[in-house]
């Protein structure tokens, strides 16, 4: 069997089980390329991916046959020739929260994990992973302590919606009162790494005739690539989300290390240029309540301090407690007052609730808890082999 764990400086896994192309989950121009290959006349390319992109991505159909303003003959032409399968659900979780926490194995030994959230006002959210594990090794971080298996392709960061998509039962598109309504890049890995996956990975969400979700609610989480932090914002027209958690560089670097290669500095101005940064497209601060690090009074105010001049937002993230941690969360009373001081200042500083905590909901949970399983699985072959 085939695990993440298990591989070293893993190749980039064949994401095709069987000979046929899968469309699903690719862009415009890369169906077009896939028609042209099997012989669609040059003239024709660009109604027949206008075509077939809308019947993917607004109708979700599974089958061609259900491409009923295409002819039979040219159906079974691209029957023959692609597939419309999503990729194996390895692990599907429902929350009393209503939270659902999918595993997916796009190739052997890649395995991803998305969450969605349900919010109370009738919209949800769909956490999606940009990577398999993560280069950085923030400290409170489970997935920082798993490594990078590889960047996901655009197409794999699109299948996530689509099976999100397919299992609330929500196609077509155009449906009114869709409750998947928000993407947030805040699953497993740094997106600012795979910049251009997530770049092409949006265009399809967000194409009216694609996944139909507006890039306005789209939001990307990065822990402070500064570097990439505006060209993104260029690329992708998302909303900016940064995982602050300290405000002064000491701290910072001690519980974040990418601070070390882009401190606090460089970061706030890269938040300044953010390209369309006003009142109205504030940039939101994560800040997750750590027990005594980064919770006391001083810190709220180093934060109000920092932010100064920055339209902002501040999301206080109680601490996801993981097995080998030696963080604990602050306390509800610590996390109250310090939101209350944050709010006096002007800044928005809801207490996110924790979701979909009877699942592993959180940030690299399901991820590493099947890993475990595995890894447990190998020990106990192993010492039986040794026997
Ligand atoms: N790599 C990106 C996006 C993924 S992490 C980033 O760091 O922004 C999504 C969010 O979850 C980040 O704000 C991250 O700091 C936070 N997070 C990570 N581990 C957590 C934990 N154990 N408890 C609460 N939040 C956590
Ligand atoms: Fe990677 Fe983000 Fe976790 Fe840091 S917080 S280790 S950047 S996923």
């Amino acid at each position: 069997m085939s695990s993440t764990t298990l591989i070293d400086n893993a190749p980039i896994a064949p994401d095709l089980t069987d000979a046929k192309v899968h469309l699903v989950g690719m862009g415009r121009d890369d169906i077009a390329t896939e028609l042209e290959r099997i012989g669609i006349p040059p003239k024709k390319v660009r109604m027949r991916t206008k075509q077939v992109f809308h019947w993917i991505y607004n109708y979700g159909v599974t089958s061609f046959d259900q491409m009923t303003n295409i002819a039979k003959p040219l159906r079974e032409k691209l029957e023959a020739a692609f597939t419309l399968d999503r990729p194996e659900i390895v692990e599907r979780l429902i929350s009393v929260d209503g939270t659902r926490k999918y595993l997916i194995r796009m190739a052997p030994g890649i395995e991803v994990e998305s969450v969605f959230i349900p919010d109370v006002s009738k919209t949800g959210a769909l956490c999606v992973s940009s990577q398999v594990g993560c280069t950085l090794t923030c400290t409170f971080c489970h997935t920082g302590t798993q490594r990078l298996v590889r960047n996901l392709t655009a197409r794999e960061i699109v299948l996530q919606v689509i099976i999100a998509r397919d299992d609330l039962g929500e196609w077509p598109t155009t449906q009114e009162n869709r409750r998947l309504t928000n993407i947030v890049f805040m699953g497993m890995g740094e997106p600012l790494y795979n910049t251009e996956k997530v770049g092409d990975a949006l265009d399809t969400i967000c194409d009216p005739e694609g996944l139909g979700i507006g890039r306005r609610r789209i939001t990307v989480s990065t822990s402070g690539v500064v570097p990439d932090i505006v060209p993104m914002g260029a690329r992708t027209k998302a909303q900016l989300a940064i995982s602050l958690h300290a405000a002064n560089d000491e701290l910072r670097s001690q519980i974040m290390p990418i601070n070390k290669k882009y401190p606090l500095k460089e970061l706030m101005q890269a938040c300044r240029d953010y390209p369309g940064l006003s009142n109205s497209r504030r940039i939101t601060f994560e800040y997750v309540m750590l027990k005594g690090i980064n919770d006391q009074p001083w810190h709220a105010k180093q934060l109000i301090k920092l932010l100064r001049g920055i339209p902002a937002k501040v999301n206080l993230i109680p601490f996801n407690p993981w097995p080998g941690t030696d963080y604990v969360c602050s306390d509800a009373e610590t996390i109250k007052s310090f939101s209350d001081m944050v709010n006096a200042a002007g800044y928005a500083s809801p207490i996110r609730k924790t979701r979909g905590q009877d699942i592993f909901a959180a940030c690299g949970q399901l991820k590493s808890d099947s890993e475990k399983k595995r890894a447990s699985t190998l020990r106990k072959e192993t010492k039986a082999s040794q026997k």
